[in-house]
C-alpha cells in the first residue's frame, strides 16, 4: 500500500474511533451538551500520536469536529473546539516525548510523574480553555457557567490521559510469554477484580446503600501491579474504572447519590488516583526485576569468566613450572659438565706450577698464577650455580630446628667465623624454627660469610645474632658492623648475579643471597635486610614457629 493511502487510512480510523468514543462520552454530559466528565478520546489521541507520530493530527481534528458537530450542529463552534482538542493532543504528545520518555513513559516511576504533570495535567488546559470559551462566545453556554464547565471538561481530559493513554501505550508492546501457573494467577486476579468491582460498584449492595468501600479495590490492584507489572496494572485499573463508571452511572456504589456530574467528577478523581498508584508500583516492581535480571546475568558472566580465568592460570602455571624445571635441570647439567674440563685445567696448571716452575720465566709464572686464579674463580662460580639450582630441584623436608645448636656448629666449622678473625655474639635464647636443616645451614653460612667479608679493610668484623617471636613466626636477626648497603640496592642484592661491589674490592659470585632467598621461600619463610651505609646491616630470616604438641614437645 502506498504511504499516503496508509496515512489517510490511519487518520480516518483515528477519526472514527475518536468520534465513537467521544459520542459515548458526551452521553453523560450534563453541565453542557458539549462538556463531559467522561472523555476517552483525549487519552486515545495522545496515545495515537505518541505511537504513530504527529502526522495523525488531522484524525484528531476530524473526530473531534464530527463528535461536536453531531452534538451542537454548528460548523464554527465544532471547528474551533476541534482545533483546541487537536492542539491539546499535539502539545501533550510533544511534552511526553520531550519530558517524560515518550511512549516508554510508564517504564520508570520518575517519567510516570512527569507524564501526569505535563501531558495529563498541563496540556489538557488548552482544550478546556479553548472549548469552553468557544461555547460561551457562540452562545452555547453562559459565561457565568464557565468555571463549572471548564472544571468538568478539564478533569474528563486529565483522567482520560491517565487511564486510557497508558492502556494503549503499554499494551502496544506485547507482554512476555507467561507460564501456565502465572496465567492461572492472572485469571484468578481478574476474577478477584471483577468480584470486588461488582461488590463495591455493582448491584450486589442495594442502590440506596452507598458505603464508601472503594478502597477495597486497592489490594488486588497492588497485587497485580507487583506480580504482572505495567501490563497487569494498566488493564486492571482500566477494568476497575469501567466497572466503577458503569455502577456510578446506574446509581450504584460509593460515588452515586450526588448530582450526576458531581458523582462523575468524584469517580474520575478516584479512578485517576488508583491508576497512577498502580502504574507507579508496577514501574518500581519491574525496574527492580530488571535490575535483578541484570545482576544475575552479570553474576553468571562473572562466574564463567572466573572459571575460565582459573583454568588458564592453572594451565599457565603448570606450563611455567615445567619450563622452570627444564631450565633448572638444563643449567644443572651444563654446570656439572663444565666442571670436568675445568678440573683438568686446574690439575694441569697445578702440575705445571709444581714441576715446571723453575723453567718458567717471571712473566710465564705470572700468567700461570692468573690461569689458576681464574680457574678457581670459575670453579666457585659453577659450584654456586649448582647450589642455586639444587635448592630449586631438591625436596626440602621440614623439621623443628634448634637454632642455637645449629649456629654453634656453623661457627665451629669455619675458622673465619671464630676469634680473632671475627667476633660473633649469639644472644640466647635462640628460639626453635620449622625448617630444612641443610638448607638453613647454607643460608646462615652465606649471610655470616658476607658479614665477615663486607667490612672496611682492617676493621674486625663484629656480629650479633638474636631471635624474636612474632605471632606464628620466629625472626632470626644477624647484624654486622660492615660497610652497609645503600637503600636503592636493598632489594636487588637478593637477585642472582647482582653485586653492589666489584670483584676487585670484595670477591664473590653474586649468588649467595639468591640461594638464601630461594631456600627460605621454599621453606615458607621470608628474608630481608635493613642497613645503614657505613654503619652495618641487619639481615633477618623469618620462619614458622613449631606448634606445641599435647606432650609439651614441639612439632
Ligand atoms: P657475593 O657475596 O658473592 O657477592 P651475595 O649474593 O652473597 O653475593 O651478595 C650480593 C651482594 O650484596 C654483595 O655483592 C654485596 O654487594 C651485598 N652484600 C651482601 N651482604 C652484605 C653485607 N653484610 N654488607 C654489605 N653488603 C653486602
Amino acid at each position: 500500500m502506498k504511504r499516503w493511502v496508509r496515512n489517510a487510512a490511519a487518520i480516518l480510523a483515528l477519526a472514527g474511533v475518536y468520534f465513537v468514543s467521544g459520542k459515548a462520552g458526551l452521553k453523560w454530559a450534563s453541565v453542557n451538551a458539549s462538556a463531559t466528565a467522561v472523555w476517552p478520546p483525549s487519552g486515545l489521541s495522545l496515545a495515537a500520536l505518541l505511537l504513530f507520530g504527529y502526522r495523525l493530527w488531522p484524525g484528531v481534528w476530524l473526530g473531534a469536529f464530527l463528535a461536536n458537530f453531531a452534538t451542537n450542529g454548528g460548523w464554527l463552534p465544532s471547528g474551533a473546539i476541534a482545533c483546541g482538542n487537536t492542539l491539546e493532543a499535539v502539545t501533550g504528545a510533544w511534552m511526553a516525548n520531550r519530558l517524560a520518555g515518550g511512549k516508554g513513559a510508564f517504564d520508570h516511576a520518575q517519567t510516570i510523574f512527569k507524564f501526569i504533570l505535563f501531558p495529563s495535567v498541563l496540556s489538557t488546559t488548552i482544550s478546556a480553555t479553548c472549548g469552553v470559551a468557544t461555547l460561551c462566545f457562540t452562545g452555547l453556554a453562559f459565561w457565568r457557567e464557565y468555571h463549572l464547565i471548564w472544571q468538568t471538561w478539564w478533569i474528563g481530559d486529565v483522567v482520560s490521559d491517565v487511564i486510557v493513554a497508558p492502556l494503549f501505550l503499554i499494551w502496544a508492546t506485547r507482554p512476555g510469554k507467561e507460564s501456565p501457573a502465572r496465567r492461572a494467577e492472572a485469571l484468578l486476579l481478574s476474577l478477584v477484580i471483577l468480584l470486588v468491582g461488582q461488590f463495591v460498584f455493582g448491584t450486589w449492595l442495594p442502590e440506596t446503600k452507598s458505603y464508601p468501600l472503594e478502597y477495597l479495590a486497592v489490594p488486588p490492584l497492588v497485587w497485580i501491579a507487583l506480580r504482572f507489572y505495567q501490563h497487569g496494572a494498566s488493564a486492571a485499573a482500566f477494568l476497575i474504572s469501567a466497572l466503577a463508571l458503569w455502577g456510578t452511572l446506574h446509581g450504584y456504589g460509593p460515588f452515586a447519590g450526588h448530582p450526576q456530574n458531581e458523582s462523575l467528577l468524584l469517580l474520575q478523581t478516584f479512578m485517576g488516583t488508583i491508576t497512577v498508584t498502580a502504574l507507579v508500583l508496577a514501574a518500581v516492581a519491574s525496574e527492580r526485576k530488571r535490575a535483578e535480571q541484570a545482576e544475575e546475568l552479570l553474576r553468571g558472566q562473572l562466574e564463567k569468566h572466573a572459571g575460565s580465568l582459573e583454568r588458564t592460570v592453572a594451565d599457565r602455571t603448570a606450563r611455567l613450572r615445567e619450563t622452570v624445571g627444564e631450565l633448572e635441570a638444563f643449567s644443572y647439567s651444563i654446570s656439572h659438565d663444565l666442571r670436568a674440563p675445568l678440573r683438568a685445567m686446574q690439575n694441569y696448571a697445578a702440575i705445571l706450577q709444581s714441576d715446571e716452575a723453575p723453567r718458567l720465566s717471571g712473566e710465564g709464572k705470572s700468567y700461570l698464577d692468573r690461569i689458576i686464579t681464574a680457574a678457581n674463580r670459575l670453579d666457585r662460580l659453577i659450584q654456586d650455580v649448582l647450589k642455586y639450582s639444587r635448592v630449586g630441584r631438591l625436596d626440602t623436608p621440614l623439621a623443628v630446628v634448634d637454632l642455637e645448636k645449629l649456629l654453634r656448629e656453623i661457627i665451629e666449622q669455619y675458622h673465619g667465623f671464630r676469634e680473632p678473625r671475627a667476633e660473633i655474639e649469639v644472644r640466647p635464647p635462640l628460639l626453635a624454627v620449622v625448617a630444612n636443616e641443610a638448607a638453613l645451614t647454607q643460608c646462615i653460612s652465606n649471610i655470616l660469610g658476607n658479614a665477615v667479608k663486607f667490612v672496611v679493610p682492617g676493621v674486625a668484623p663484629r656480629i650479633r645474632i638474636w631471635s624474636e617471636a612474632e605471632n606464628s613466626h620466629i625472626r632470626l636477626n644477624i647484624a654486622d658492623n660492615g660497610i652497609g648497603i645503600a637503600p636503592n640496592h636493598l632489594e636487588k642484592i637478593f637477585r642472582i648475579f647482582e653485586r653492589v661491589h666489584s670483584d676487585q674490592t670484595y670477591e664473590g659470585t653474586g649468588i649467595g643471597l639468591a640461594i638464601a632467598k630461594k631456600a627460605i621461600e621454599r621453606m615458607g619463610g621470608e628474608i630481608g635486610v635493613t642497613s645503614e651505609l657505613g654503619r652495618g646491616s641487619t639481615f633477618w630470616i623469618q620462619l614458622p614457629k613449631p606448634l606445641p604438641q599435647k606432650d609439651g614437645r614441639l612439632a
